[in-house]
């Protein structure tokens, strides 16, 4: 028992989209298309918030686009301290996602550039661990 009897729409588990994570850990982006509208999410989602849609299904994502805006985070919140300096990143996709990610360690603040070609990747970060960043085409 959740929050299904919560609200006027009412509240899915997470474990819709659980299947993200292994698509990850497999080298593939995923990401979820409303069989109602079409509207394609990344990250995924379980409802469609354009049209409340709660059917989905999985689409792979290319994840090529353009860097719309970046920072470099100098203070980080607990748990990525150890990570200062990293790169946040806001890309559109090529297929009209915005998505915001952290960008690959491999690219100095120096060649960011807005408007420049990036790529959406699949990223593990240990062996039990996995994320997505943005890197250099
Ligand atoms: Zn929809």
């Amino acid at each position: 028992m959740g929050f299904e009897q919560f609200g006027f729409v009412s509240y899915v588990s997470q474990a819709k989209i659980g299947e993200f994570t292994e698509y990850l850990i497999n080298n593939r982006l995923m990401g979820t298309k409303c069989k109602k509208c079409g509207k394609v999410y990344f990250p995924p989602r379980g409802d469609c918030t354009s049209c409340l849609g709660e059917e989905i299904e999985w689409v792979e994502i290319k994840g090529e686009g353009k860097l719309v805006t970046y920072t470099q985070v100098n203070f980080a919140p607990t748990g990525f301290q150890e990570d200062v300096p990293y790169i946040l990143a806001l890309g559109q996709l090529n297929s009209g996602q915005h998505v915001f990610a952290r960008f690959s360690k491999d690219v100095l603040l120096e060649q960011m550039k807005i408007g420049m070609a990036i790529q959406l990747v699949p990223c593990k970060i240990d062996e039990e661990r996995v994320i997505y960043e943005f890197q250099m085409p």
